[in-house]
């Protein structure tokens, strides 16, 4: 271990009990953590300015005479106190001072002053500026390097940063890390030392490019994004390598799958053959597969997921799939008891929603063994939950689910070393970047074809004022014989406000439409009955539905040609184009309408813009990941995986592939270098996903 992490902060000068951990609320434990803890600016005290020639809202250093210092008492009391230097004079105003503080700003007294200066009352002014004071009639030595201006918490002043990181600067001299980059990597890289590039970022020389050091461009940070980055995909390599020493049942038979391609209306597209070709090659193999299929909204995702269900029931095992919302579930019941049940294979269902009867039940037979296919939600990785022999789980929309929620699912398949293969569908592609990031070298298909006769949906953004010409084109759609979904966003309210604006939404439709069948659905209905409304639309009995974003994912109605989602500024990218995916799914060409309140934050205008221009799902993501950035993004959840202290995904893009291919050479030939690298940056935290 470095001496530096060795060294806890409670050891250095000035730091006792309770700053030790007013530190640890920062994240900083040792004096290693101090030094990654990095300035977001710098200030430059390196030269001394004449007061006579100070401008107003400039950061200045001063060195001058007191010449006078006085209580004044104008609309607050404040202590003001003269400072000249023989081209010009100052006033430093503090509202705040103690005597001492006024005792020691003594008329004659010699002072160097740092702050910004402005225009105030009495001329120009600096309000509780930084000042040293002349020490036997000599004022300190004046820096010779920039000053870094750190990210303080409660508690801890700039100043007690700055002296520690000074002391902690003296011990990266005395004790000098070992570079656990190879040498001969770093200089292809041309990247410097460890060490180099810490004392450049905490001491810069006023010469130095200080914008390319905050915008991360100086090799002095990418050497330190580069040591995280690498760190990260070695603890992903890791755990991939652990994964490894685990076994998985052997699934070859696909005598179901061509059952089931036998009773399909139609053809599968080539995109969903060669990625069931993927999996099964997977499932023919010892050992377990993760593999995260990304296709767009539409592409045909679940039908993927019932095959290789079948090849994993055809060997006698159990198959549990997973999706965040129940709405989401009951389709893929749906879709699932469609395609199985002509096969004599029954499909079970487990939420929260069942009665605790028929949830014993559901329960009952997937312990004993009975139940083949589960469909279900959060319920299924709940502890009362047992399996007889799980064999594969598939999990839906997996950025809704926490990385833990997955793995508690797949332990309940584990027996001794055996665990179930994983499968996970996304219609929200991950921009490589962060899949990189996230899941290291996860196995990734991508069904990057939709069905045949898909249409490209026309989409146009109207503010509120038209709500009547889109109401008399919703009126001509449904006299076409066609259908169309009227989407009413309320986000961050309530459900119960959300169902309310929706019942609004729906009589003011049926009063505007009275030749129009209006349904609704939304989210605080019972299950059953949201479901016959549903099922009245999708017959055609229904030619509008009003609903709340619960119809965001899975539903399926090839008749609908027509989406308009009303205060469309509200929602995400990524859920307008989930939302929009709900049509342009049959043989005509669709629509989509936007309708948004004015006026337009810049964001929301951008994302309206993205839509209309684009209707490719990976384009959306990532211009989705740019506007909001990966926390916000990946949602609070996964966030936590993305703990990266110094790197950022967005603006350190183009280090990732490289990092990568430095961390699989660190592995090969420096193993050693491998584990003290994880140890430095992942020690103990979860800092990225397990697999
Ligand atoms: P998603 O990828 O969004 O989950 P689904 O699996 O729900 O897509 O499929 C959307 C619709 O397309 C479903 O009605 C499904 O039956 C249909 N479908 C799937 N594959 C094909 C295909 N190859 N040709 C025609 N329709 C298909
Ligand atoms: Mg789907």
């Amino acid at each position: 271990m470095s001496e530096l992490a060795a060294r806890s902060l409670s050891g250095l000068k000035g730091v006792g009990p309770r700053g030790a951990e007013r530190l640890a609320k920062l994240g900083l434990h040792n004096v290693e953590d101090l030094l990654f803890h990095l300035p977001f600016r710098y200030e430059d005290r390196t030269q001394i300015q004449p007061i006579g020639r100070l401008r107003p809202e400039t950061h200045v250093v001063i060195e001058g005479e007191v010449l006078a210092a006085d209580i004044v008492f104008g609309r607050r009391r404040s202590l003001l106190c003269k400072v000249g230097d023989g081209t010009g004079m100052v006033a430093l105003r503090f509202f705040h001072f103690t005597a001492a503080q006024k005792n020691n700003l003594e008329r004659g007294t010699q002072v160097r002053i740092y702050g910004e200066v402005r225009a105030g009352g009495t001329g120009l002014e600096f309000y509780h500026p930084e000042y040293e004071i002349a020490n036997g009639g000599v004022l300190p030595p004046l820096d010779k390097r920039l000053t870094p201006v750190y990210p303080t918490t409660e508690g801890v002043h700039q100043k007690t940063l700055r002296n520690l990181m000074q002391q902690a600067l003296a011990l990266l001299e005395r004790y000098p890390p070992r570079d656990l980059l190879p040498k001969a990597l770093l200089d292809d890289a041309s990247l410097p030392t460890l060490r180099e590039a810490l004392l450049k970022l905490h001491a810069p020389n006023p010469d130095d490019p200080v914008d390319m050091l905050l915008t991360g461009s100086h090799p002095a940070v990418q050497r330190l994004v580069m040591e995280e980055m690498v760190a990260h995909q070695l603890g992903m390599l890791s755990r991939r390598a652990g994964q490894k020493t685990h076994s998985a049942p052997v699934f070859t038979d696909d005598a179901l799958v061509a059952k089931l391609r036998a009773g399909l209306p139609f053809q599968l597209t080539g995109a969903q053959q060669r990625v069931i070709q993927e999996i099964a090659a997977d499932l023919a193999i010892p050992s377990p597969m993760l593999r995260l299929v990304q296709g767009d909204v539409g592409s045909g995702k679940t039908l993927v997921a019932a095959a290789a269900a079948l090849m994993a029931i055809r060997a006698g095992y159990q198959v549990a799939l997973m999706a965040p919302t129940e709405l989401l579930a009951e389709q893929h019941l749906a879709n699932f008891r469609h395609w199985l049940s002509p096969l004599g294979i029954d499909v079970h269902w487990l939420t929260g929603s069942l009665t605790p009867k028929a949830r014993r039940d559901t329960q009952a037979l997937l312990a004993g063994g009975e139940a083949a296919m589960v469909v279900g939600t959060h319920a299924l990785f709940q502890d009362a939950v047992a399996f007889h022999r799980l064999g594969l789980t598939i999990i839906d929309e997996q950025h809704r689910f926490g990385v833990h929620q997955r793995l508690a699912l797949r332990e309940k398949g584990r027996q001794d070393t055996q665990i179930p293969h994983q499968l996970v569908l996304t219609a929200t592609p991950i921009p490589r970047t962060l899949a990189m990031s996230l899941y290291g070298d996860l196995d990734t298909s991508v069904i990057d074809e939709l069905p045949p006769g898909r249409q490209t949906i026309d989409t146009l953004a109207l503010p509120a004022s038209r709500r009547p010409a889109v109401i008399e084109r919703v009126h001509a759609a449904a006299k076409q014989g066609t259908q169309a979904y009227w989407v009413c966003t309320l986000i961050e309210e309530s459900d119960a406000l959300q169902a309310q604006a929706a019942e609004a939404t729906w009589a003011s439709l049926k009063e505007a439409l009275p030749d129009v069948d209006v349904e609704l659905v939304h989210g605080r209905m019972k299950a059953k009955d949201k479901a016959a409304r549903m099922a009245r639309f999708a017959s055609g009995e229904a030619q509008l539905l009003v609903a709340t974003t619960v119809i965001e994912v899975g539903v399926d109605v090839p008749n609908a040609t027509l989406m308009v989602m009303e205060n469309a500024e509200r929602l995400g990218l990524s859920q307008l184009h989930q939302l929009r995916g709900r049509v342009g799914r049959g043989g005509n060409k669709s629509y989509c309408v936007l309708l948004y309140q004015t006026p337009l934050s810049h964001t929301a205008k951008r994302r309206l813009a993205v839509m209309r221009e684009t209707g490719d799902g990976f384009r959306i993501a990532e211009e989705d990941l740019r506007l909001r950035g990966p926390g916000e993004w990946l949602g609070t959840r996964q966030t936590g995986d993305l703990a990266f202290r110094i790197a950022d995904l967005m603006r350190d893009e183009a280090l990732m592939a490289p990092a990568r291919d430095m961390a699989e050479q660190v592995l090969a030939d420096h193993p050693a270098s491998a584990d003290a690298l994880i140890h430095r940056w992942l020690k103990g935290a979860e800092g990225y996903a397990d697999i």
